[in-house]
């Protein structure tokens, strides 16, 4: 792909403004070699703030290095469940990762969960990582990032099992009771691109549904790419047109929904 296909869109919505982009994947190689052009003038369009999420060491402490380097940039340091096979067991990490969470941009615990969709790590190993990163979260007192895809039933059942842990469960994709038992113990529901997608009737549905305090936006860049731009490469420049599928949802104007969202990501990775 040309760098071309790598830069924000002649047009910026009205209302398009102080918007969180509340997981994205700037270290991610498709990214990485036009971040330093491409994050200045994503932050002059509208986007104050970057989550940007670890999936293994590396990728962790690359996240906090742009932490350190931009300062709308945050970070979450964890081990993703498809990362999770290839770094031996929980307590090779799990020391360094408890450093890394002391990080003063390290706002959340994450991106950790299950994926039953591409198995790049057999079920069980998933599982033992998803729970010691947990337990780690509820010592730590961090919020966790959650990724489900394909796994609601085992990612419900770990959520409940851990009550005094919350955080997100990011590009949600589950039914409207799950979102709504999950508000009631605690947790925020993030939105990406998919909503925007044709056939995401069911995702605009729970969209709908989630409490104005517990909604949030997000790009999972450099994947999920909102429709009109879907098939390029995602960046927070394309968040936009996310936020002005779910404020449509919600009879929102864009600018209140894109404030709305901001200060709800601002409270989940406390950020003042
Ligand atoms: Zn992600």
């Amino acid at each position: 792909m040309s760098d071309k296909a790598i830069s924000l869109p002649d047009e910026i919505l009205p209302g398009a403004v102080h918007m969180f982009d509340t997981h994205a994947h700037y270290d991610d190689e498709k990214l990485a070699p036009v971040i330093h052009t491409l994050l200045p003038e994503i932050f002059a369009s509208g986007v104050d703030y970057i989550l940007n999420a670890g999936t293994n060491p590396d990728t962790s402490r690359h996240s906090l290095e742009l932490a350190e380097r931009y300062p709308g940039i945050y970070a979450a340091c964890g081990m993703h469940p498809g990362d999770s096979g290839r770094y031996g067991s929980p307590d090779d990490y799990l020391p360094l990762l408890e450093e890394q969470l002391k990080h003063p941009k390290c706002v959340a615990l994450g991106e950790i969960g299950l994926d039953y969709h591409y198995d790049f790590t057999d079920r069980e190993t998933q599982r033992i990582w998803l729970y010691a990163q947990l337990e780690l979260a509820e010592k730590t007192g961090k919020p966790v990032i959650m990724h489900n895809r394909d796994a609601h039933g085992d990612c419900m059942e770990a959520a409940r099992r851990y009550p005094n842990v919350t955080g997100v469960f990011h590009s949600f994709s589950g039914s409207r009771e799950t979102a709504a038992e999950l508000v009631e113990m605690g947790w925020y529901i993030s939105f990406s691109g998919v909503v925007t997608f044709k056939n995401a009737g069911r995702v605009r549905e729970v969209a709908r549904s989630i409490p104005d305090d517990r909604i949030l936006i997000e790009t999972d860049c450099p994947y999920m790419t909102p429709v009109p731009f879907r098939g390029r490469t995602n960046h927070s420049g394309y968040m936009q047109y996310t936020a002005a599928e779910l404020a449509s949802l919600r009879g929102m104007e864009l600018d209140e929904f894109c404030a709305l969202t901001c200060e709800n990501g601002k409270r989940l990775y406390r950020i003042n």
